[in-house]
């Protein structure tokens, strides 16, 4: 038996004042007897995911709690796991027979975890575990293509992690592995739960921001710029932490970015410019250009119109 099936078992047999063999009356016959199955349930659950947590946790360390304890195609599964165990148990005390009808069911669930695990594996970058690009592009290009619909607002960062070669020839591939990983969790928890982190390429990661404003979107590149650079990166034992600092191009949904390639664009031209402009910064995609692009009139339109369009 599993730790959060003998935790669940000990659970109900305190719950309910006695242990096994049970009758159906004592399984579910009262509503005390169901309250009991429930809250036991609940408890093999929390145990199931405190551990799965844990090895997550020594496997890859860099996983956000987030994504440990709260990860809802997780707890669905968990959830159905537990309602076939209920199940089962009931019809094994009413009549042994019918477990056999729970055949299909049990061989169906084991499928569609392994669906899931191969769905989980295939938007995954392994290295990092963010979103891989192509999973990222999907993503992207709906929620893109739902805000210009809906007149809402969206952001897209890119980000590159400065003088990366230099890291790698200094400290090592492995090293540099383990920054990546680090910074990867560091973006994924400096975001809100419904923004999506991804990583692009070699060191350049993509981040969706729902809802955001170019103006909002560049507080978050900033506060991340700045949570990287104050990054301290346990990645070569013996020696003290090392740190890297991103460079951070900015796009927001506008007159001349309304699909997720324009965006991008710009974001990759801001990319560049933050790059030039001596590393370790933000930059914001080039609004005035934009409306000159648009109309010759564009690098006319006063401030103040200009401020509306990106409100
Ligand atoms: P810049 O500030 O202009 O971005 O300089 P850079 O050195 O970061 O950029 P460049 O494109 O010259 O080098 C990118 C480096 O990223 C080279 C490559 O070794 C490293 N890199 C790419 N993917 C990985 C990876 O998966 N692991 C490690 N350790 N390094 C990687
Ligand atoms: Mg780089
Ligand atoms: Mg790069």
């Amino acid at each position: 038996m599993s730790d959060s099936g003998y935790v669940t078992a000990v659970a109900h047999a305190m719950l309910v004042g006695h242990g096994p063999p049970y009758d159906l009356t004592a399984l579910v016959g009262t509503p005390r007897a169901v309250a009991a199955m429930g809250v036991a349930a609940a408890a093999g659950a929390v145990v199931n995911v405190v551990l799965v947590a844990g090895v997550i946790r020594r496997v890859a360390p860099a996983t956000p709690m987030r994504q440990l304890v709260a990860d809802r195609d997780r707890l669905v599964t968990d959830a159905a796991e537990l309602g076939m165990g209920v199940v089962t148990t009931v019809c094994w005390i009413a009549a042994p027979a019918l477990v056999v009808a729970l055949l299909p069911p049990v061989l169906l669930l084991q499928r569609s975890l392994l669906h899931a695990e191969l769905q989980e594996a295939a938007r995954t970058d392994a290295k990092t575990r963010l979103a891989n690009p192509e999973y990222w592009r999907q993503v992207a290009t709906r929620e893109v293509a739902r805000a210009v619909r809906g007149g809402g607002s969206l952001a897209v960062l890119l980000i590159d992690i400065d003088h990366f070669k230099r890291f790698n020839d200094t400290y090592g591939h492995l090293a540099g592995d383990q920054a990546l990983a680090g910074v990867a969790a560091a973006l994924t928890e400096s975001v809100r739960p419904g923004d999506l982190v991804g990583r692009f390429g070699g060191e350049e990661f993509a981040v969706l921001l729902r809802g955001a404003s170019q103006p909002a979107a560049a507080r978050t590149a900033e506060r991340i710029r700045g949570r990287i650079e104050g990054l301290s990166l346990p990645v070569v034992r013996g020696s003290a932490p090392l740190r890297v600092t991103v460079s951070v191009g900015v796009a927001g949904l506008g007159p001349s970015r309304a699909d997720l390639n324009e965006l991008l664009e710009s974001a990759d031209t801001a990319l560049y410019e933050a790059k030039a402009g001596g590393r370790n910064n933000v930059r914001l995609a080039d609004l005035a250009r934009d409306l000159a692009e648009i109309s010759p009139r564009g690098s006319e339109i006063s401030a103040r119109s200009r401020a509306r369009v990106w409100q």
